[in-house]
């Protein structure tokens, strides 16, 4: 049968790396959350909107079409006609992005989207409330963390793996300082959901999570 598994967790967990490849082996859709956030920020940013103006942004949403197409690579992200995909992963959206997710009216917005995206079939979908609100029910909750440290280190050597300048002090703080956001906010803050499975995967292997998961639905 076909499952939805809602995986939640802080900055840089790696979530997405390992949704994508548990939603790849099981045939599943992989659908990343935080990808539709990060468009409205990118909008916002290119509006001039400000990103702690509720009602505006709302409006704005309305006349957004924000699409997220499965691809090989995970998911193509799309508002309207243009392909937001790379340019919604730069350093000043992502570190927007806890201000415009932090208001009430976006949340709302958002929410019946995700919940589409959710009910065709089998997904794994990657987020900070996914177990908590957008998916209550979901078959299999996740909360996959990691220390700080090293999330930070993750990301300081894909971006170095990339040839992406990168500064390992500056990465954590930045982290530490989106997840304090997005822990602190009044409206779905990122918390562990009651029946979620706690993850901590400081030590794990990418094939170790994805394989620690695979034994959870099982069971
Ligand atoms: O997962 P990603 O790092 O791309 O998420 C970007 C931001 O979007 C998060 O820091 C958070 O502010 C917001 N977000 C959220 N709820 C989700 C997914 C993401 O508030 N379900």
């Amino acid at each position: 049968e076909a499952l939805q598994i809602a995986l939640d967790g802080p900055a840089g967990a790696g979530k997405s790396t390992i949704a994508k490849s548990l939603a790849k082996q099981l045939g599943y859709v992989y659908i990343d959350t935080g990808a539709i956030y990060r468009a409205v920020t990118y909008r916002a940013l290119n509006e001039g909107i400000n990103l702690e103006d509720g009602p505006a942004l709302s409006k704005m949403i309305e006349n957004m079409s924000i699409r997220l197409v499965p691809s090989d690579q995970g998911q193509r992200v799309f508002d309207g006609d243009e392909e937001v995909t790379d340019v919604i992963r730069s350093s000043e959206v992502t570190n927007n992005v806890s201000f415009v997710a932090r208001q009430p009216e976006v949340r709302d917005a958002l929410m019946d989207l995700q919940r589409d995206l959710a009910k065709h079939g089998g997904v794994v979908m990657d987020g900070r409330d996914i177990g908590t609100h957008v998916l209550p029910n979901a078959d299999l909750k996740v909360f996959m963390t990691a220390s700080v440290e090293e999330r930070a280190r993750r990301r300081h050597e894909e971006n170095v793996s990339k040839g992406i300048p990168s500064d390992y002090e500056k990465l954590k703080e930045e982290i530490a300082l989106r997840d304090k956001r997005d822990s602190e906010r009044e409206v779905a803050p990122l918390r562990q959901a009651e029946d979620a499975h706690y993850l901590d995967t400081t030590t794990l292997s990418i094939d170790g999570v994805v394989l620690a998961i695979e034994r959870l639905i099982e069971e």
